[in-house]
């Protein structure tokens, strides 16, 4: 199996993994096709808007679509918080039951699950808020002494 193949099959896995299935196979080949062919590895927004897309017009954006994407993001970072409690092995009944990798992929769940709400909410460009963010928060850290 190629890279190219095996991105292939592990995106197809995400989109289905993140939504639960309820994306249709070939539905998801495409969005993982055109993140492939089309999107370098310095955008990831370009699979984002192809996913907020397919939502927008499978369930509309309506004030209830949009709090159920919000909502996915908090299912996404209970997740994280599960996998983490599963690295350590804290619930005595399950003992160890997840890596670190398990985390590290329910943290890219919760990066891509928060960038198709903030594409669904956000009245200017979304890459443009985060840059802007991004530089609030390191100007913050600098002025503190991180992040230089
Ligand atoms: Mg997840």
């Amino acid at each position: 199996m190629s890279a190219r193949e095996a991105a292939y099959d592990a995106a197809v896995a995400k989109l289905n993994s993140i939504y639960s299935g309820q994306i249709p196979e070939q539905v998801a080949r495409e969005i993982a096709d055109a993140a492939l062919d089309t999107a370098p590895q310095s955008d990831p927004w370009t699979p984002i808007y192809r996913l907020v897309g397919w939502l927008d017009r499978q369930n509309g954006r309506t004030d209830h679509e949009i709090s159920m994407r919000l909502l996915k993001l908090v299912e996404e970072a209970g997740e994280v918080a599960q996998a983490y409690i599963g690295t350590v092995g804290q619930n005595p009944r399950k003992g160890v039951t997840h890596t670190r990798q398990d985390v590290a992929d329910e943290l890219c769940d919760v990066i891509i699950t928060a960038m198709v709400a903030l594409v669904s909410i956000a009245d200017r460009a979304p890459d443009d808020i985060l840059a802007a963010k991004l530089a609030k928060v390191t100007r913050r850290a600098s002025s503190e002494g991180g992040a230089r």
